[in-house]
């Protein structure tokens, strides 16, 4: 296929004239830290050598018939965080990092699952009605929707299948969900058989929550398989409705900073923050019996419980209630050009997260502060469920290198830590490639 031609030209033509993804530097101690000429892009459509992915696929699985590649992107939800499992808005962005899936169909009815990021581990089991957990093991999110699709009814054929991801593992950009909809779309290619991507959202979540036993919410899958290029997406985690709003690469680029610190609310935390939030509605019940989550408590009633409502869950509520709110403006002004106010948005729901939710560290604080000293950055805040992972900021592009810089640069003296940085327009949803 000729350059001309190919669906991604755009983006790629912009990766061209805006060098703008950046390889984090690997220590500070390197002689060429902080040389602009070093920085160099990593990922996206650009970097995606469909020749060199199919040959690392013969390397693993041997050469001969028809090879397949599929991707899905990762994520970054620029503000709405805790609100999903409130009924509430999130407004995530799919993001160039992505999962490829290169596969090939097998008339034996094997599965076979391979992936570059956790090497000499092949999984292998048969399509035979019951697919069991491994315990730990990365190849429960294919093997979970592969359940998943069995319970719909579907009967899958056999695969080898090697995953190669520039989306980096367990760091909050939802690489499990990417795992999930990539594995998927590879399975249903080889049956021929079609299930609308919002679906099969719904049967990745599914696995996620019940295969996988992690209680997410829907967004991730939601994101990932319907995201659109250009676009943020606002859902509605209540009745599942989508509307989209457009990014303008020319104008903003989403910066995505990472602070080396695995994202891991552990169970406990998290659970007590969902059990704060029942405490909550189970008191607001007791004042408008309509109320059935924090999604229908308004700012009002919210007043009205000072006082009357423990602290924490009063804090908990607080953020939710808030976080909805800021939510849909931030839509608003994303859709209207106003920067200046989307980004101070972004900071007050950094700031919510932080005192009322309690579920930002050092680190993220670090790198949120540190992104605000940089010219033409808009705004920015920690993203996913906190406590390690990433930040997210908006930028105007010209501030992108300045901004990298920065961040390596304090966030390195502070923390002895390189922070990888991504930089990224609004993606695609997952999609067949070949
Ligand atoms: P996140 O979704 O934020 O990246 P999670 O902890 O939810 O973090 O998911 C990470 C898990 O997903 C990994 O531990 C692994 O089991 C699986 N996973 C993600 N990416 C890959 C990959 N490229 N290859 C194999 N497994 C992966
Ligand atoms: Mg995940």
């Amino acid at each position: 296929m000729k350059t001309t031609d190919h669906p991604y030209q755009l983006i790629v033509t912009l990766y061209c004239i805006l060098p703008t993804v950046y390889r984090p530097l690997p220590t500070a101690q390197h002689p060429l830290f902080l040389t602009p000429s070093h920085v160099r892009l990593t990922f996206g459509p650009m970097e995606r050598n469909i020749a060199d992915l199919k040959r690392q696929f013969s390397q693993v699985f041997g050469e001969g018939g028809k090879i397949h590649v599929v991707r899905a992107p990762g994520r970054v939800n620029l503000i709405g965080e805790h609100t999903d499992y409130n009924d509430g808005f999130v407004l995530p962005v799919a993001v160039e990092p992505e999962i490829t899936v290169v596969f090939r169909g097998r008339d034996d009815g094997k599965y076979r699952f391979a992936s570059t990021a956790f090497p000499n581990d092949l999984d292998e089991f048969v399509i035979d009605g019951n697919i069991p957990k491994r315990p730990n093991h990365w190849s429960n999110y294919p093997r979970g929707i592969a359940h998943e699709f069995q319970q719909a009814g579907l009967t899958l054929v056999g695969i080898d299948a090697l995953v190669i991801n520039t989306l980096p593992v367990g760091s909050g950009l939802s690489s499990s969900a990417a795992l999930l909809i990539s594995s998927a779309l590879a399975m249903l290619a080889l049956t021929g058989l079609k299930v609308e991507l919002p679906r099969l959202a719904i049967l990745a979540h599914r696995a996620e929550n019940e295969f996988i036993g992690l209680p997410c919410g829907i967004m991730d899958q939601t994101i990932i398989a319907t995201g659109r290029a250009g676009f943020a997406m606002l859902l509605d985690c209540r009745d599942l409705s989508r509307s989209y709003v457009a990014i303008d690469p020319k104008e903003l680029r989403i910066v995505i900073a990472n602070t080396m610190i695995l994202h891991s609310l552990p169970g406990g935390e998290y659970a007590e923050r969902r059990k704060d939030c029942e405490t909550a509605v189970a008191y607001f019940k007791t004042i408008d019996a309509s109320v059935k989550s924090l999604r229908d408590v308004t700012i009002p009633m919210l007043e009205e419980s000072t006082g009357k409502l423990p602290d924490r869950p009063f804090r908990r509520a607080r953020h939710v209630v808030s976080e909805i709110a800021r939510t849909q403006e931030a839509a608003t002004l994303l859709g209207k050009r106003r920067y200046e106010e989307l980004g101070e948005i972004m900071l007050q729901g950094h700031r919510s997260l932080q005192q009322d939710y309690e579920v930002s560290s050092p680190e993220l604080d670090c790198l949120v502060e540190e992104s605000m000293k940089v010219k033409g950055v808009y705004g920015a805040r920690l993203t996913g469920a906190g406590l390690g992972g990433c930040i997210v900021a908006l930028a105007q592009p010209r501030a992108v290198e300045t901004l990298t810089l920065h961040l390596q640069k304090t966030y390195n003296e502070k923390f002895k830590k390189v922070p990888e940085i991504y930089v990224t327009s609004a993606s695609a949803g997952a999609s067949m490639i070949e």
